[in-house]
C-alpha cells in the first residue's frame, strides 16, 4: 500500500514526484515504458524521423475512422526526452479572455500570479537560459532568468540582426540546458540535436533528468517501468479511488494507495478515466460533466525551413524567438502566434519534410543553406474535438480551428525573410518549404481534463483534483482551458510543482 501513486513519468509525473520525495510518504510512479536506452541512434535522425525508432507502434484513429500511428513516445521522462526544451512561460494575458479570428480563447480560473512562484522555480530546476526583459511580450518577473541567454551562433545571429534591421523584435530563446551535466560532465558532446531526438549527454534538461532522477534520491521514491496502468478502480460509493489494474510485463497486478495523481498525458489520461467507466461512472471516471476527453488541443504548428544563399553552418540554432505578432499588433485585429527557431535540421529531415521527391544531393544542398523555424497558433478549445475509446482503440477526433492567424502568422515570417535577407531561387518556388504539423504529432497536446470551478463544465478544480473524485488529482497537459501559443511543456511542470505543495500542505499532512 502506497500513500501516493503517480501515472506517468512525463513533464507532469516526474515534476510530481519531485515535489513530493521529501514528504517522506510512500511514494510509487508508474510508468508503461522504459528508459531510453542510451545509444548512438539517439543522434541519428535516419532512426529518429524516418524510422521512428523511439514512438509507439501503436495505431489510433482519427475522427473517419482512419488508422495513424502517432508520435507518441513512452518512456522514462515522457515526450520530455524527445521535446525542444523551449520553456515558456504562458503570457499574463493568456489566463484571461482573448478574441480570436476563430472565436474566443477563453479564460481559466487562475491567474498568471497563481503560477509566477512556480514558474520561477522551474526555471531554476531545468536550468533554463534567457534574458529577461528582452521578449516584449512576456510576463512579469523581478528575478532574472537563472542562467544566461545561449549565445547565437554566427549565421543565426545575421538572421537575428537581419530581422531586427526589418523591424521585428527578437528575443533570446528561454530553452532548458544543463551544461555541466553531472552525469556526463566529461563527455566529447556539444550542443547539437534537440527537437525530436532524445539527448544521451543529458544536457537537454528533460523531465528525468532534472526532476524524476532527483526524486529517487529519496528512499521514499520508487519507479515501476515497463507497467502499463489499464484502469482505476474506485470504491463501492464511487467517491474514492482504491487502486489501479496495471499490466506490468504481461502480468496484470492491482497496487494501492491512499492518494492518486493521473499524469499519463493529456491524452492517455482522459483514455484511462474513460475506459475505466464503472456504475457509479457509466461514461467514464470522474466525468460526471461529460467533459472527459473533450477540448483537446495541440496547436497550429509549421515548420518553415528557409532556403538562404547563405550557408548555415550553425549546429545549435535554437537560439531566438519572435513574439511580434502574439498579440493583436501590428494592424492585426487578433493574434497570429509565436515564431521560434528550431534545432537545425539535416538532409534526412529535409528529405522526410520534402513537399516534392528529388535526388538526395538536392536535400545535402539544402541542408547546408537551411535556417529552420518554428511558428505556433493558438488552437481553440471546441467540445467536439475529443479523445473516445472505441472498441479499446484510442480515437483522435479533431477539426482546425482558429487557422486564419496561423496562416497570417507564415505570409508575415516569409514577407520579414523575403526583405531582410537573400534566398535560393532555384529550389522550389524560391525560398523556403513548410509543412504543417498534423494529427499524428501531438507534441503539444492539452485540454482534455480542463480545469475550473464549475463541476458540471469542467473536470478538475483549480489544484487539479477530480471534482468528482476525493482522491484523484490529473496533473498533466489535460488542465489547460486554453491553449496560448507558447509551448506547454514550462506550465505543466509549474502546476505540478504548485499542487504537489498543496497536496504537501494540506492533503497529506
Ligand atoms: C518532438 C517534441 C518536441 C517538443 N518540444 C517542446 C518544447 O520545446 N517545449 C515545450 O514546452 N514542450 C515541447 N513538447 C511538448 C512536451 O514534451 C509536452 O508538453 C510534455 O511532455 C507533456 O507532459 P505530460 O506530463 O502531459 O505528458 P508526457 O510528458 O507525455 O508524459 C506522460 C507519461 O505517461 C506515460 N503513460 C501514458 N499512459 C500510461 C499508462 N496507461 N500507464 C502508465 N504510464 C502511462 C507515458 O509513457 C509518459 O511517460 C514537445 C514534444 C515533442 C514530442
Amino acid at each position: 500500500m502506497y500513500d501516493v501513486i503517480i501515472i506517468g513519468s512525463g513533464a507532469g509525473g516526474s515534476a510530481m514526484a519531485f515535489e513530493l520525495a521529501d514528504s517522506n510518504k510512500k511514494i510509487l510512479v508508474i510508468e508503461r515504458g522504459d528508459y531510453v536506452p542510451l545509444e548512438k541512434e539517439n543522434w541519428d535522425s535516419i532512426e529518429v524521423f524516418e524510422r521512428n525508432r523511439y514512438t509507439t507502434t501503436d495505431t489510433w484513429l482519427d475522427k473517419d475512422g482512419k488508422e495513424f500511428r502517432p508520435g507518441m513516445h513512452y518512456n522514462v521522462g515522457g515526450n520530455t526526452k524527445f521535446y525542444g526544451s523551449a520553456l515558456f512561460r504562458l503570457r499574463e494575458d493568456d489566463f484571461g479572455e482573448i478574441k480570436h479570428f476563430g472565436g474566443t480563447s477563453p479564460a481559466w480560473p487562475i491567474t498568471y500570479k497563481d503560477l509566477q512562484p512556480y514558474y520561477l522555480e522551474v526555471e531554476k530546476l531545468f536550468c533554463v537560459h534567457g534574458l529577461r526583459g528582452s521578449d516584449p511580450t512576456e510576463p512579469p518577473e523581478t528575478q532574472p532568468y537563472p542562467l544566461p541567454p545561449l549565445p547565437h551562433e554566427p549565421r543565426i545571429k545575421e538572421v537575428f540582426d537581419q530581422l531586427t534591421a526589418y523591424g521585428l523584435h527578437p528575443f533570446y530563446l528561454p530553452v532548458g540546458v544543463n551544461l555541466n551535466p553531472h552525469k556526463t560532465a566529461n563527455s566529447p558532446y556539444i550542443l547539437d540535436r534537440f527537437d525530436g531526438f532524445p539527448d544521451a549527454a543529458e544536457r537537454k534538461a528533460d523531465a528525468q533528468s532534472c526532476a524524476l532522477s532527483k526524486a529517487l534520491e529519496h528512499p521514499n521514491v520508487e519507479l515501476m517501468t515497463n507497467a502499463k496502468v489499464l484502469k482505476l478502480i474506485t470504491d463501492e460509493s464511487g467517491q474514492k479511488i482504491t487502486g489501479v489494474l496495471v499490466d506490468h510485463l504481461g502480468e496484470q497486478i492491482t497496487l494501492e494507495a491512499g492518494l492518486f495523481v493521473l499524469s499519463a498525458g493529456a491524452i492517455n489520461s482522459a483514455a484511462l478515466l474513460l475506459d475505466s467507466a464503472n456504475k457509479n461512472f457509466p461514461t467514464g471516471l470522474a466525468n460526471h460533466s461529460d467533459q472527459v476527453g473533450r477540448n483537446y488541443m495541440f496547436h497550429q504548428n509549421t515548420a518553415l525551413i528557409a532556403l538562404y544563399t547563405e550557408p548555415n553552418p550553425t549546429r545549435f540554432g535554437k537560439t531566438f524567438g519572435i513574439n511580434d505578432f502574439y498579440r493583436a499588433a501590428r494592424g492585426y485585429e487578433f493574434p497570429l502566434g509565436h515564431i521560434q527557431m528550431l534545432g537545425k535540421s539535416d538532409e534526412h529531415q529535409i528529405s522526410a519534410d520534402s513537399p516534392v521527391p528529388a535526388p538526395g544531393f538536392t536535400f545535402e544542398i539544402m541542408a547546408k543553406h537551411a535556417v529552420d523555424f518554428w511558428l505556433t497558433s493558438e488552437d481553440l478549445p471546441d467540445p467536439d474535438n475529443r479523445v473516445t475509446v472505441e472498441n479499446g482503440k484510442m480515437k483522435l477526433s479533431y477539426t482546425p480551428n482558429n487557422e486564419r492567424g496561423h496562416e497570417l502568422l507564415k505570409e508575415e515570417l516569409v514577407k520579414a525573410l523575403k526583405a531582410s535577407g537573400k534566398f535560393q531561387s532555384f529550389f522550389f518556388k524560391g525560398y523556403y518549404f513548410s509543412k504543417g504539423i498534423g494529427l499524428a504529432s501531438p507534441a503539444h497536446q492539452n485540454g482534455t481534463t480542463r480545469m475550473g470551478t464549475d463541476s458540471t463544465k469542467s473536470v478538475v478544480d483549480t489544484f487539479c483534483k477530480a471534482h468528482d473524485l476525493e482522491n484523484l488529482y490529473i496533473v498533466d497537459g489535460g488542465f489547460f482551458v486554453s491553449s496560448g501559443a507558447v509551448n506547454p511543456a514550462l506550465t505543466i511542470i509549474a502546476m505540478a510543482l504548485r499542487v504537489g505543495m498543496h497536496l504537501k500542505n494540506k492533503v497529506l499532512k
